[in-house]
């Protein structure tokens, strides 16, 4: 049996066109929603994803700035930037490209963030809100598969879901967002990580199994429960010689083996990617309305 396909990219689409009648009905009155974007030296990955959010931006009508500094700015002038950024009643979310250059604590920049303009929602004002259940800008990975689900008619409330994965972009925050009394969420919620032992033994019992490791087909069909939800957050480049590049990406979870056993499963590419990308849209037009 084939499991059904969730299509992030359908439902990313659905969103954006959403956060579009949010942001004209913003312009209306006047507030232009705006994100700037701080891309730091020129890692051609950063680029691109820049690229991707600066195109979804012109597709909802928020306005985007880029800012480029180049790779050997200092942190204080780069602390300066975002103090800048802060104060610009015209900015309306400050989105800062990860990773930053070795020399510059990004954790300090993070936390330099106004809360308010926050909207990838990792500044720990954020991240606490979130935490206690409190309205936030919510991290926009984790907050995009809630909406996978939901809007593929599948449940979340009352299910287990299994994360394999603890990071502070990915897992820690998927499991703040999915075990609170709310909406798209009220699950019971298991975190797996690098020191979990016999780990197919609790991905196993997942109704829902998120994979966020960075290992390619890491996910095999047997770490699966049949009739399983299983989202692949991983974003894996393997060598591929037909590929133009020479590689092609690939997701944590081996596709071809668990759509045999899982009820429902994201593609990589066109699942939690896309997604991504909308909730930026998303907490873009929010951070604008709360102005
Ligand atoms: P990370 O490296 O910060 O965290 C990986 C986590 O996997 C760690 O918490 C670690 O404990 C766990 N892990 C590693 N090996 C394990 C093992 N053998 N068994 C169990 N757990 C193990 O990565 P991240 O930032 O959370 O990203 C995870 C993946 O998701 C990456 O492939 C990344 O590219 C991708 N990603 C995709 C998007 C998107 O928009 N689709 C966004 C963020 C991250």
């Amino acid at each position: 049996m084939s499991a059904q396909l969730i299509d992030g990219k359908a439902i990313a689409a659905e969103i954006r066109a959403e956060a579009k009648v949010a942001a004209s009905a913003l312009r209306e009155q006047g507030i232009i929603p705006c994100l700037a974007a701080v891309l730091v030296g020129d890692n051609p990955a950063s680029k691109a994803y820049v690229g991707n959010k600066r195109r979804a931006c012109e597709e909802v009508g928020i306005e985007s700035q880029l800012h480029t500094p180049s790779a050997d700015i200092s942190a204080a002038d780069l602390l300066a930037l975002i103090d800048r950024l802060n104060a610009d009643a015209a900015v309306h979310g400050i989105l800062v490209q990860l990773p930053l250059p070795d020399h510059i604590d990004e954790d300090r920049v993070i936390e330099r963030l106004c809360p308010a303009k926050d909207v990838d929602g990792f500044h720990p004002a954020n991240v606490g809100r979130l935490v206690i259940g409190l309205d936030t800008l919510r991290p926009c990975t984790p907050a995009g598969i809630p909406e996978l689900i939901v809007r593929s008619g599948l449940e979340v409330s009352g299910q287990h879901v299994v994360i394999i994965g603890r990071s502070n972009i990915v897992g820690k925050p998927a499991m703040n967002l999915l075990v609170q009394k709310a909406a798209g969420a009220n699950a019971t919620v298991t975190v797996c990580h690098s020191g979990t032992t016999d780990l197919p033994s609790i991905t196993r019992l997942g109704d829902i199994l998120i994979a966020a490791i960075g290992r390619a087909h890491y996910v095999t069909a047997d770490m699966v429960k049949p009739g399983a939800t299983v989202i692949d957050v991983g974003i894996n480049r393997v060598a591929d010689e037909s590929a133009k590049q020479g590689y092609r990406l690939v997701g944590d979870v081996d596709f071809d083996a668990v759509k045999e056993v899982a009820g429902a499963i994201t593609p990589v590419p066109g699942g939690v990617g896309p997604m991504t990308v909308a909730m930026l849209m998303v907490n873009t037009v929010k951070a604008a309305q709360a102005t």
